[in-house]
């Protein structure tokens, strides 16, 4: 008999729209070919709000990409009744509230099975703060980067602008200013200026508690895709090329604005490098089953710095994770089968 996979998709994050599109995706790899027999999926929304509907409902959602989440306001927060029969989950969740542990501990608590890294992978993973701390640990190479809190950002006359001078003289411009705990770019500006760092804190400081400001650095972005548990294998590497001042959300999410080049011109050695580093930071953060790593790639002095990990990546067909996968001899629906595989035998 077909093993019961719950999907969960959508979610309580700025990336809830591109959640619906990954698992769309994953849906129809588990309804065709080989899989079909061997799954059954069974369908969990999460509203904007962080209700759960039922599977009938979310099937429709599902299948029409979209959904009315207008009457589900003030609803309450329960497990829908069909949860208990799920065999392996299969979260599909990006950003936070999905990506970053809350989601994985309640699936632990459930004593169910799931696709991807745990608790504490998963949160290490999300906050950027926490992740480069232990990429520093692993000695893999990454930016200079100063961490900020809300606290300091509007504690007033004193605190504010020491920080300021110490962010300018330590890292210089232009810099990165990031809410530690989000994804898509959402939240991120680069600054060239005091005045634009000191606006670009302000902004971060409304999305997140903790914030990172890094050094800029003018790179090649170069992504690679992680799949397994401890014997875990690396993708070959895709590059984007984009034409705007960095890779941000309308860049991202704009027909045409950025192309994904697969595999990357890259000489050998930086490839075997990038694909090092990915498997270093994957097991450096207790990672598990599937992870995208971004870098940098600095052609001048041939330097790779580790940018981040992301450890539930977009997953649509034209996503960078499934297509590294594709040319590595990975085809879609085996990828999907994979993890699966995976998340049962861990
Ligand atoms: P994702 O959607 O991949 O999860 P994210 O929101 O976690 O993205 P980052 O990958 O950290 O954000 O940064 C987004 C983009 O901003 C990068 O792809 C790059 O274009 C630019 N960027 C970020 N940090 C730096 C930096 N230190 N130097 C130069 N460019 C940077
Ligand atoms: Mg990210
Ligand atoms: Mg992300
Ligand atoms: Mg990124």
């Amino acid at each position: 008999t077909a093993i019961k996979i719950g999907l969960l998709f959508g979610g309580r994050s700025g990336e809830h729209q591109v959640s619906i599109k990954s698992a769309r995706a994953i849906a129809t790899a588990l309804e065709t070919g080989e899989n079909q027999e061997k799954y059954q999926v069974i369908p969990f929304y999460i509203n904007p709000h962080g209700i759960w509907l039922e599977p009938e409902k979310s099937a429709q959602i599902l299948a029409s990409g979209t959904a009315d989440d207008s009457q589900c306001q003030g609803s309450k927060w329960q497990f829908p009744s069909q949860c208990q029969e799920i065999q392996v989950w299969f979260p599909i969740l990006h950003g936070p509230n999905g990506e970053d542990g809350t989601v994985q501990g309640l699936l632990t608590l459930m004593d169910a099975p799931f696709v991807g890294s745990g608790v504490l992978g998963s949160a290490l993973g999300m906050d950027k703060i926490a992740m480069k701390n232990a990429f520093a640990i692993a000695q893999l190479p990454q930016v200079d980067y100063i961490a900020v809190t809300r606290d300091e950002v509007f504690s007033g006359p004193c605190v504010f602008p020491k920080k300021c001078d110490h962010i300018d003289e330590t890292l210089g411009y232009p810099c990165f200013v990031k809410p530690a705990n989000l994804g898509s770019s959402v939240g991120i500006a680069k600054a060239n200026t005091r005045q634009q760092l000191e606006e670009a804190l302000d902004m971060a400081a409304q999305y997140d508690t903790r914030i990172i400001v890094e050094a800029g650095v003018k790179a090649r972005e170069v992504e690679c895709a992680v799949l397994g548990n401890g014997q875990a294998k690396a993708s070959v590497v895709g590059e984007i090329s984009y034409d705007a001042d960095f890779y941000d959300y309308e860049t991202k999410y704009t027909d045409g604005k950025a192309q994904l080049i697969i595999p990357a011109q890259l000489p050998q050695n930086i490839v075997n490098k990038i694909q090092e580093m990915s498997l270093k930071a994957f097991h450096a953060l207790n990672c598990q089953g599937l992870s995208r790593v971004d870098f940098f790639y600095v052609e001048e002095t041939g330097e790779v710095l580790i940018n981040e990990i992301n450890t539930l990546p977009g997953f649509t067909a034209l996503s960078m994770y499934p297509q590294l996968w594709e040319a590595s001899g990975v085809k879609f629906a085996d990828l999907v089968d994979t993890l699966i595989d995976l998340a049962l035998n861990s």
